[in-house]
């Protein structure tokens, strides 16, 4: 017997005290910074995206458990896909989160992300867990040295 509300708990938690990918990145090619003044949550996330891929993808900074888990858990999931990936994930996860018509989403590629759904129910933490997606929509259309002119 288990119970998937505290198997959820335990995801976050893990990922709030040990966060995957926490440290700045030296060939990191875009940086954002975040900032949810109504929790106090700060972050900045590093990416290396090398011809729409997500090479290499980080985050610092210190926050709720909420916004630290997302954030560990979202630059586990988009290292290494597609910049698209990234924005149907980043949809799917909005949706999630805030949607009201859950059946309508497809969370087939959130994987544990789905850990945060519980959030919905605690408006006043949306923004923890949405915190870090917001940042990196920021880093990923940032103007690049090298522009693409396909
Ligand atoms: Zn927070």
């Amino acid at each position: 017997m288990f119970d998937v509300e505290d198997l959820y708990q335990q995801v976050i938690v893990d990922h709030s005290r040990k966060p995957r990918n926490f440290h700045t990145l030296e060939n990191a090619n875009r940086k954002a910074e975040g900032y949810n003044p109504l929790c106090g949550d700060k972050l900045t996330i590093y990416m290396r995206v090398e011809n729409g891929i997500i090479e290499d993808l980080a985050f610092e900074g210190s926050g709720c458990a909420i916004s630290v888990a997302s954030a560990s858990l979202m630059t586990q999931l988009l290292k290494g896909r597609s910049e698209a990936d990234a924005e149907r994930i980043f949809n799917a996860f909005h949706e999630m989160v805030t949607g009201a018509d859950q059946a309508a989403i497809d969370d087939r590629e959130l994987g544990k992300l789905k850990v945060l759904a519980g959030v919905r129910r605690y408006p006043s933490r949306i923004k923890c867990a949405t915190l870090c997606w917001h940042t990196l929509n920021a880093a990923l259309s940032q103007l690049t040295e090298t522009v693409a002119t396909e």
